[in-house]
């Protein structure tokens, strides 16, 4: 069943949701105390609740925090009846039951509470990465989920893994924790052996990590449906933003029987999902029939040799082309 492939890629992508969630706890004790000062009096508090405020304060900090996740509340935020309140989030897991009192939830908004959340202006929570941005409430969430400093999820595709990290922390954990093959230098010559080729969907995919030009590629070698056609693709991810990825092109050629594929591209951000790159077919795509041409013998036994090269583009003024015998 090809169904085995496709559930496989598309578990990473669960995992994507998962992850983020999982940052929210790891990291929203840094977001407000950059931003500390005193609390305004009530004496004269006519600009406490305005916009220009910055009361990240301990208490401002600790009103805002559910008390059930401990995650920033943002709106809607909701409270019992006793004036507990909650996040969106934990109130649809509660079961209609305040988690502070026991006494019954309704549907109750903090209005209140939401409109001191709307005015915060705060750091952008991977400010410990090293991002220096302030925005207010909503524009800081939308900024997050785009956030470059935000860490990376492992590019591993073929099980479910919810690392998330830094680009030297996932090399490392490709390299222990997944045993993936690491390389250095920008060129490579891989051969992909299988022993029966018709059974696309038996997880065939495989990664490997190139190291070049002081960056971290993947190269993703892999078997899916493509329709109802089985299909290999090969693809290179870059680990980084796409913005440093464009500085990057590689080549991969794959050939035998005197007749050879050459795709040429532009390495994907490890930003964009496994699944998605695959699914926009950005990359070297081999039909079965003719990767068991290319394979030679009596097509019983895929043998792909892939050669690839990855270079730098020029336009960028410290980049060069790579010469093949120096660069490893
Ligand atoms: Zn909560
Ligand atoms: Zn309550
Ligand atoms: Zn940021
Ligand atoms: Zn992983």
């Amino acid at each position: 069943m090809d169904l085995d492939t496709i559930d496989c890629v598309t578990s990473s992508d669960v995992m994507d949701d998962d992850e983020i969630h999982h940052h929210n706890h790891h990291h929203h004790h840094n977001q407000l105390s950059p931003l500390s000062k005193p609390p305004s009096n009530n004496g004269n508090g006519n600009s406490t609740v305005s916009s220009a405020v910055h009361p990240s304060t301990t208490s401002v900090h600790e009103l805002l925090e559910c008390p059930v996740c401990t995650n920033s509340m943002y709106p809607p935020i909701h409270q019992c009846h006793n004036g507990h309140t909650l996040c969106s989030t934990c109130k649809t897991r509660v079961h209609n039951r305040c988690p502070t009192c026991r006494q019954e939830l309704g549907d109750i908004r903090c209005l209140a509470l939401e409109k001191v959340a709307e005015s915060l202006e705060l750091p952008c929570k991977y400010t410990s990465h090293g991002c220096p941005e302030i925005f207010p409430y909503y524009s800081k969430l939308k900024h997050e989920a785009q956030c470059n400093f935000r860490p990376y999820n492992c590019p591993y595709a073929g099980s479910e893994c919810s690392v998330v990290g830094d680009i030297p922390f996932l090399v490392a954990h490709l390299r222990d924790d997944h045993k993936v093959d690491m390389h250095s230098g920008c060129t490579f010559n891989h051969r992909y052996v299988k022993s029966n080729p018709r059974e696309v969907e038996n997880a065939t995919w495989m990664l490997t990590v190139f190291h070049c030009f002081g960056q971290y590629f993947c190269l993703h070698f892999e078997a899916f449906q493509l329709g109802m056609a089985p299909v290999y693709m090969a693809f290179l991810r870059f680990m980084g933003d796409e913005m440093e990825a464009r500085n990057y092109s590689y080549s991969l050629e794959v050939g035998g029987n005197g007749r050879k594929l050459i795709w040429e591209g532009t390495p994907r951000t490890i930003r964009d999902s496994h699944r998605k790159v695959r699914d926009s077919h950005d990359g070297l795509i081999i039909q079965r029939n003719m990767a068991l041409f290319f394979s030679g013998g009596d097509r019983k036994e895929l043998k792909l040799r892939v050669t690839g090269r990855i270079w730098k583009e020029q336009q960028n003024p410290d980049g060069g082309a790579c010469i093949p015998n120096l660069c490893s």
